[in-house]
């Protein structure tokens, strides 16, 4: 059964040096219940992509259909874990708090709150941090509270964009066997996107490869903008 369709998606840019076609003419289906990566190098217009799955940046021609609706903004059945664990987390809150806040907005009553958080930090392994604040953990442990708070949302899929690009190798390994264990114990659908090809070999039942677009401009154009 597809769960996620992606049809003929195209996204071009505008930009001082002329357009930029970050992602070219691309379909491909996600099924229900698979652990599918996204692989390709930097450029190849995975962040364009993801955004607009998540339905944060419109194609420019091409559609995106989850569970048979054209997704046209974020849609309620879907979890995202971004790179940026540090910034995706509330620092006036605590790890509990975190995990929380997204259910209260979705107005998910007490009881089955405390029920759904208490599984999900079981399931990173936090239940003991969940007093804890954001600043007082690692960085593997925040992207954990990142993991956690996607799937207490119950999505029906859990999209992450590079989340283990910012730690360390023994983290990474940690938190990538902790995807495989969630996929494989929730069932959750995963699209995980990653420029690192080993990461998406030992990860992911199947692997989408994006090239880097022919017809972008060239590199040495692109000016990186900073972060913060
Ligand atoms: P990746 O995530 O694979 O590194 P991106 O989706 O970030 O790829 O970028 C794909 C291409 O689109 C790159 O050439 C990038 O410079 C360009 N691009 C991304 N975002 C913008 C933007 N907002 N405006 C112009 N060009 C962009
Ligand atoms: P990532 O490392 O996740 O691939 P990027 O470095 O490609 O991210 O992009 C970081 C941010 O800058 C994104 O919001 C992207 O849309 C924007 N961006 C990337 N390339 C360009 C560009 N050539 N012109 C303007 N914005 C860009």
């Amino acid at each position: 059964e597809v769960l996620l369709s992606v049809r003929g998606v195209r996204k071009i840019y505008p930009s001082a040096a002329g357009p930029v076609e970050a992602v070219r003419d691309l379909t491909f289906d996600v099924r229900r219940g698979e652990l599918a990566c996204i692989v390709g190098p930097s450029g190849a217009g995975k962040t364009t992509l993801l955004k607009i799955i998540a339905g944060l940046l419109e194609p420019t021609s091409g559609q995106v259909i989850l569970e048979g609706e054209p997704v046209s903004g974020p849609p309620r059945t879907m979890a995202v874990v971004f790179q940026e664990y540090g910034r995706s987390l509330f620092p006036w809150l605590t790890v509990r708090g975190n995990v929380e806040l997204p259910l209260k907005n979705a107005r998910v009553p007490a009881a089955e709150r405390a029920r759904r958080i208490d599984e999900a930090l079981e399931a990173v392994g936090l239940a003991h941090a969940h007093r804890r604040y954001p600043w007082q953990l690692s960085g593997g442990m925040q992207q954990r509270v990142a993991i956690a708070r996607a799937v207490a949302y119950e999505p029906h899929i859990l999209l992450m964009d590079e989340p283990f690009a910012a730690v360390d190798a023994q983290t990474r390994a940690d938190l990538e066997d902790l995807v495989r264990d969630i996929w494989h114990r929730l069932g959750v659908t995963v699209l995980f996107v990653t420029h690192d090809i080993d990461e998406s070999v030992y990860l992911g039942e199947r692997v989408i490869i994006l090239s880097s677009s022919p017809t972008v401009v060239q590199e040495d154009v692109h000016i990186d903008l900073p972060d913060e």
